[in-house]
């Protein structure tokens, strides 16, 4: 059958084009859309029903109880009355009356129906929590509050995610700093190491995050009156956050040729100190097995300080120096001695970074050493070069690295970086507290290890009023 062929009508060149139509939308909701609402409105009365009726049937069991003995000394505790609360769930709000225990010794409280079912008074709790800190740990929080109304049909502002990315986050803080703690111990369990791959890649790297210039908040003295605008964020208002990347270079695959990628790589992150960073390092380390005493360690940074002196921490290690940042570090005395934009200097450094590749940086520092620069500017720059080169000359034996399969750039932690911090910590105007700065690290790790489900596990933590945002626009 012969191919229909298609007229194309060309238009007369002197007819104008007819004017457009106003877009129209659809006069009706799809049919399914409003059968799904309705549902929703039908069954949401009788979910928070059924839901008050466990919460009751449980305070019902706890009230016949004995009380409660004091988790430290031991002693039953006194009963100190009964109160009413209402908290926020998922499907509405719930209410319960508790009593109320305390120790005659030292004082301890005890809520028992509050403990087992994990709810503080006035608050959103349950599996809402987790949702609203997940949106929250995602998106700015008035974004991820708009979101919680059209995903799960609760109203909540602001505040409410906020708060919950505060608890939740808190809690996970502090269980990854109650873990570095343990592992750093000499008396804990030495990690199980009878099946440690034979080589972990740690790669590590700082980024710049914007603090907030004032630690405590701004009040206003009436609800009239107008804070004045909060000064330029400066230099000084910049705190680093550390980040590394753990992951077994047996399980580097090439799904596209050249597109090298991970199947599995862990993440840990601080704000601020070097030695925290490590801790977290270590502790991932060992609560994943992947030390044993034949492990070889593998160091991959750009050549800071602060990663290579904590580097000796690991006897069995092999340090990397990032192998992008040895080729940078060639193009800028190349521009400077060729010019910007030069064909020679672009040939200059291929050369350079075939050969470090190749593992002869021996004879490239001989090389640049035989060099005489084009001007004094361009003498600071190969100086510079060959004393960079030279400190670091063991750590660039980068034919021996890519045959050992250990890989010879840092990029999987400058990606790591986009990730944890510049998606969600990094737009515009954003500024933090270091409190809540490392909350919300803590939970964007837990979502971007895949390990979210460890936040049902972890009980939420009471934060005090001086932690309060400082702005309303605080992301
Ligand atoms: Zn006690």
């Amino acid at each position: 059958m012969a191919p229909r062929r298609r007229h194309v009508r060309t238009p007369a060149a002197h007819l104008a084009p007819p004017a457009p139509q106003r877009p129209e939308l659809a006069s009706a909701v799809p049919a399914l859309i409003l059968m799904e609402r309705e549902v929703e409105q039908q069954f949401r009365p009788r979910m928070i029903a059924a839901l008050q009726e466990k919460v009751d049937a449980q305070a019902q069991a706890l009230r016949d109880a004995p009380p409660p003995r004091c988790p430290h000394c031991d002693r039953a505790m006194k009963y100190k009355g009964t109160r009413c609360i209402s908290w926020q769930t998922r499907y509405g709000w719930l209410k319960a009356f508790f009593r109320r225990f305390r120790c005659p010794l030292c004082g301890q409280e005890s809520r028992p129906l509050l403990e087992a079912l994990g709810v503080e008074p006035g608050q959103v709790a349950g599996s809402l929590a987790r949702l609203l800190a997940l949106l929250g740990a995602v998106v700015p929080y008035e974004l991820a509050a708009r979101l919680a109304g059209l995903f799960f049909s609760v109203q909540v502002n602001a505040m409410s995610v906020w708060r919950a990315v505060q608890r939740l986050g808190e809690a996970a803080a502090q269980y990854d700093d109650a873990l570095s703690a343990y592992h750093a111990d000499g008396r804990s369990q030495a990690p199980c190491a009878s099946e440690a791959p034979a080589a972990v890649v740690v790669a590590v790297d700082g980024c710049a995050l914007g603090m907030q210039v004032r630690p405590k908040r701004r009040r206003r003295s009436s609800p009239a009156q107008q804070l004045p605008p909060l000064p330029a964020l400066e230099g000084g208002q910049f705190r680093e956050v550390k980040t590394g990347v753990l992951l077994l270079p047996s399980e580097r695959v090439e799904p596209l040729a050249g597109r090298r990628s991970v199947v599995r790589r862990f993440l840990v992150t601080c704000l601020g100190d070097a030695d925290t960073v490590f801790g977290h390092l270590w502790a991932r380390l060992c609560q994943l097995g992947w030390y044993g005493p034949n492990t070889v360690v593998v160091i991959v940074g750009d050549g800071a300080e602060w990663i290579w002196k904590r580097a000796t921490l690991f006897v069995n290690r092999c340090e990397i120096l990032d192998f992008w940042h040895a080729v940078e570090h060639a193009w800028q005395f190349a521009r400077l001695q060729f010019g910007e934009g030069a064909a020679q200097a672009d040939k200059w450094v291929h050369r350079i970074a075939q050969d470090l590749r190749a593992g002869k940086v021996v004879a490239v520092i001989e090389r640049l050493r035989g060099l005489s620069a084009s001007t004094p500017q361009a003498q600071v720059e190969l100086d510079a070069l060959i004393r960079y080169y030279s400190e670091n000359r063991h750590r660039m034996r980068y034919d021996e690295y890519l045959r050992l399969g250990y890989g010879i750039g840092s990029g999987c932690v400058e990606s790591a970086h986009k990730q944890v911090v510049h998606a969600r910590m990094r737009q515009a105007g954003m500024r933090w507290s270091e409190r809540g700065a490392r909350r919300l690290l803590a939970l964007r790790l837990l979502l971007l290890n895949n390990q979210w489900d460890q936040l049902d596990r972890l009980a939420m933590v009471r934060v005090a009023a001086e932690d309060r945002p400082p702005v309303p626009t605080a992301a």
